[in-house]
């Protein structure tokens, strides 16, 4: 058997594993077996990708190639260790960027040094899938970066609404389509550059379109185009493996971000092209009025006084790692006999399952952890609420006030309950940078704090 065909076959294992990967971690219970199935495709690809390339190379092409993985190895694995589960969706942004820049370097060099084409039209689709795998490339490459940068809190998460930015952005498009027919016709480095900087500039502009609020669907929407990218890639290197984990990561990112869209009320079409159709909103200048303290004590006796008790965790959880002390909190009260549930958004935090992953960690029993459709209709009936770092999503102006720049997104219904509790450590507005008149209402009050001390200190005096 060639090394070839061994890479052939040590690729098609690979491609199944990834399905297998995929088909696993669309369950909790069985993500962990998809994880696993993920490392052992990604090993195997890996393994005969480069044992392909070594075959008859050059022994300094080999070293090169060598020293190459292990310097991108360790970095990855020293990344990988020292995130945060918090900076979990930068790290993701920025790896994206990596897909975008490797498929654009993919196709300039597939435009500098080719073979010769057995005939006319090879050479056109050559020329074609060039240009295509440049432009997705470049379009991720700047979007991620954008993301990484709005994630990151390094620049502002507001939407940038440039005069006609939806004609900007379908005139990017447009010149796209008739440049690629101009470099099939006729190759001409000037075309590539034209295009890579028009792409740069697409990119960067259609993610820094997008408001805060909306970024949960930019993320799963960058893991559609790095996906889409390597598969462009894999064309031009003839790389079927490439092209089937492309395809498989273009697909399932795509119906991530439409799944996220459905979830948060907004049009698939509008978070794509862009935030399009989103205008600008004047700042809030709302007079709210005065806010309600309370403290950790009165919160432990108004919860032993409970029938029921909701809590709803956001950001705020993840950042004070709050979860330990919230599953102590929510034994020593079922223990005495009030009903505790969760009450899950799909966006809460800042990746998709992010609150159900902190929950399974501090072991909360699945079963009481219930999404937000299941438990809406519930909290009317609620004694107290526990709002525990969560912010944009227990918005009422979300559903009440039609200017907000989040109006339309569903949200927990908490403030139906008798009492809410909200746990943060200022006044300061959520991710989506939008005030909450939740913390105005009479029935709320502020426990102000880091999350996890309150928790405890509730724990302490119950
Ligand atoms: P938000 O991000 O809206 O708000 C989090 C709140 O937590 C803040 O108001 C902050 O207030 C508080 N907080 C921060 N640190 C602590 C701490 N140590 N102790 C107590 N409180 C703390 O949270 P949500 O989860 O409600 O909403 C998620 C937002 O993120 C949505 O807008 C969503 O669209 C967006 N997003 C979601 C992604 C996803 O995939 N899930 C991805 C990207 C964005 P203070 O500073 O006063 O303490």
């Amino acid at each position: 058997m060639t090394v070839e065909s061994a890479a052939t076959a040590a690729y098609i294992v690979a491609a199944l594993l990834f399905i297998l990967s995929l088909a696993g971690l669309s369950k909790h219970e069985t993500a962990r077996s998809g994880v696993v199935f993920g490392i052992a495709g990604m090993t195997i690809a890996l393994g005969a990708t480069i044992i392909a390339a070594i075959d008859g190379a050059e022994a300094l092409g080999i070293v090169l190639l060598l020293v190459a993985v292990a310097i991108g190895g360790a970095i990855g694995l020293w990344r990988a260790r020292i995130v945060e589960m918090t900076g979990m969706p930068e790290l993701i942004a920025l790896l994206h960027s990596f897909v975008g820049l490797a498929a654009v370097l993919v196709g300039w060099n597939g435009y500098l040094e080719h073979g010769s084409f057995p005939s006319q039209s090879l050479e056109d689709i050559h020329n074609a899938e060039v240009f295509i795998g440049v432009f997705i490339g470049a379009v991720t490459f700047t979007g991620s970066i954008v993301a990484n940068l709005k994630l990151s809190a390094k620049i502002s998460s507001a939407p940038l609404v440039l005069p006609g930015k939806n004609l900007l952005n379908l005139g990017a498009l447009g010149l796209f389509v008739v440049l690629t027919v101009w470099f099939v016709i006729s190759p001409a480095l000037w075309l590539l550059i034209l295009v890579t900087i028009v792409a740069l500039a697409l990119g960067w502009h259609l993610v820094a379109s997008i408001g805060g609020g909306d970024m949960p669907v930019v993320v799963s929407m960058l893991n559609s185009y790095s996906g889409w990218a390597a598969a462009a890639a894999g064309f031009l290197l003839n790389n079927d493996l490439l092209i089937v984990t492309g395809a498989l990561v273009g697909s399932s990112g795509a119906y991530l971000s439409y799944i996220m869209c459905k979830a948060m009320n907004r049009s698939f079409i509008s978070v794509i092209a862009g935030g399009f159709g989103i205008e600008a909103k004047g700042g809030d200048d709302t007079e709210y009025g005065e806010h309600r303290e309370i403290t950790a004590q009165d919160t432990a006796e108004l919860l032993t006084n409970a029938s029921s008790v909701i809590i709803t965790p956001g950001y705020g959880m993840a950042v004070a790692q709050a979860q330990y002390p919230v599953a102590d909190l929510t034994k020593k009260l079922r223990e005495r006999g009030v009903e505790v549930r969760f009450g899950i958004h799909p966006v809460a935090g800042r990746l998709p399952g992010h609150m159900n992953v902190l929950l399974a960690e501090a072991k909360v029993p699945y079963d009481i952890v219930l999404e937000m459709d299941e438990i809406n209709d519930d909290f009317a009936s609620t004694s107290v609420v526990l709002v525990i770092g969560a912010n944009d999503t227990v918005n009422p102006a979300a559903s009440e006030d039609p200017s907000s720049p989040i109006a339309g997104m569903p949200v927990l219904h908490v403030w139906e309950a008798e009492n809410v509790i909200v746990f943060k450590r200022s006044m300061a507005a959520g991710y989506a940078g939008v005030q909450n008149p939740l913390f105005f209402r009479d029935n709320t009050q502020m426990l102000f704090g880091d999350a996890k001390d309150r928790v405890e200190d509730i724990l302490r005096a119950l």
